[in-house]
């Protein structure tokens, strides 16, 4: 299975930290261990493996609690976050130009899948785009290659124009850009001649076809087999003839990762398409984040914790505790709080699989989110001076009474709620390790 092996590599990370109750320096020296030796072996290079592991544990660390949230789920998606920008973040889209046609320029050593891609990439810009597509066969060197493109245009519907094997590769790319200006197509896709290992030659040639194409796009095919050494070669021609971005072949064969988790970070260039299989069809987009989603294979784990993160954010959390901390937790924390809690209530009867909440009946959760609403109803009529200084509602019978004449509410569901916020408040103190303990004010008369 692809990514197979990088996937259980990182498993052993995750066990580690079970039990775990928040993520620290120490407990995350192991798991990172796991993670840096499970990149290595997917031959992900060791500068970027260093990068990488350096990244995520000063995410973790810093990361703090999130209500419901193990630390184990926590550093599942701190790792997908960073796979997902080391693998360049957002989609890198095709770019076309403003004049028709749009050239497409193919380069890549022997064997990693150029003519297939070629006629893939026509196919799928057919299909999925729309666009009238021309194939040039640029690849010399080799009669079958010519005779493959012509077999696979056909088969695709795509035309593709040939000379032969006795004339200039810049000479036949000239003549095939003539030809798709005079027939106006979109798209003009140029294979050209693979070796089996980079060579002066290779590149003069391409330099020439570049000038006389002035391409849109130049892009590399790397076959993902080659794993750390695809990085290398993206970076290799990209010095030498300048190119937009790479093509990840056979990423269904038994590929251990290293090429799609190198190729931007060590090239700076972003792979635009990946190949996974060798039909016609076989050929899209390469989107990070779901790439890092199959190497981890924890889809309900990763939108759990961003559904979480999203109830709590990091700022919130950090406001918050700053403000229980400094015994300065009032009505209006309390609402942002216990309506943090209600979302929830909402989200376990949708996800049904908070850690930990597992218990809590529908029943419970309708029952919570009606108290919400009394409360609601109370802290809205209250004056923002109120809301900061729940000690005014303490000390005055008067002001309780305005409120719950107010709010429509009676006057012991008031007083509920102002001793609710102070036991909240002790209750907050005492959870996060302040020294001393808070006092439930008795409310005056
Ligand atoms: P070229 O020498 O670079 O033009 O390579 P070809 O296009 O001739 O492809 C070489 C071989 O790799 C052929 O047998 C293709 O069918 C196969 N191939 C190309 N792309 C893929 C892919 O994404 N997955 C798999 N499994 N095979 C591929």
């Amino acid at each position: 299975e692809m990514f197979g092996q990088l996937t259980s590599g990182l498993e052993n990370a995750w066990n580690k930290l079970k039990g775990e109750e928040v993520l620290t320096k120490e407990n995350i020296v192991e798991p990172m261990k796991d993670i840096r030796r499970a990149l290595l072996e997917a031959d992900v290079s060791l500068p970027v493996v260093r990068r990488f592991v350096q990244s995520v544990s000063e995410e973790a660390v810093g990361v703090g609690l999130i209500r419901g949230v193990k630390p184990d789920q926590q550093l599942v998606k701190i790792v997908r976050d960073e796979l997902v920008k080391l693998m360049g973040g957002e989609v890198s889209e095709l770019v076309f130009g403003k004049s028709s046609p749009t050239v497409i320029l193919l380069a890549g050593l022997q064997g990693v899948g150029k003519t297939t891609v070629c006629a893939k990439l026509a196919n799928y810009l057919k299909k999925q785009q729309g666009k009238s597509c021309m194939l040039v066969a640029g690849d010399v060197y080799r009669p079958a290659a010519i005779e493959q493109l012509v077999i696979l245009g056909e088969q695709v519907g795509v035309p593709v124009y040939a000379e032969g094997t006795d004339v200039k590769p810049s000479e036949i790319a000239r003549k095939g850009l003539q030809e798709a200006k005079r027939q106006n197509v979109d798209v003009l896709i140029v294979d050209t001649a693979g070796r089996l290992q980079i060579d002066k030659g290779m590149m003069d040639e391409l330099k020439d076809v570049k000038k006389v194409l002035n391409p849109t796009e130049v892009l590399l095919v790397v076959d993902a087999m080659t794993g750390q050494e695809a990085a290398a070669l993206v970076t290799t021609f990209n010095v030498e003839i300048g190119i937009t971005g790479a093509i990840l072949t056979k990423l269904d064969g038994d590929s251990r990762g290293g090429a799609a988790l190198s190729v931007k970070e060590v090239s700076g260039k972003p792979i635009k398409l990946v190949g996974r299989g060798e039909r016609m069809d076989d050929l899209e987009p390469f989107y990070p984040d779901r790439m890092a989603g199959r190497i981890l294979g924890m889809g309900d784990v990763l939108s759990f914790v961003e559904k979480a993160q999203e109830v709590m954010r990091q700022e919130d959390a950090e406001d918050l505790q700053k403000k229980i901390m400094s015994a300065k937790f009032d009505f209006n924390d309390f609402l942002k709080q216990t309506r943090a809690v209600a979302r929830m209530g909402s989200m376990t009867r949708v996800l049904g699989m908070i850690p930990g909440m597992g218990k809590v009946t529908p029943a419970q959760i309708r029952e919570a989110e009606k108290s919400l609403t009394i409360m609601e109803a109370m802290i809205e009529v209250m004056s923002p001076e109120e809301r900061e200084k729940p000690e005014l509602l303490a000390e005055s019978a008067v002001r309780r009474k305005r409120i719950a004449q107010e709010s429509g509410k009676t006057e012991q569901q008031v007083s509920q709620l102002v001793a609710q916020l102070f036991q909240m408040r002790v209750r907050m103190k005492n959870l996060m390790g302040a020294m001393e303990g808070g006092s439930i004010p008795a409310l005056s008369n």
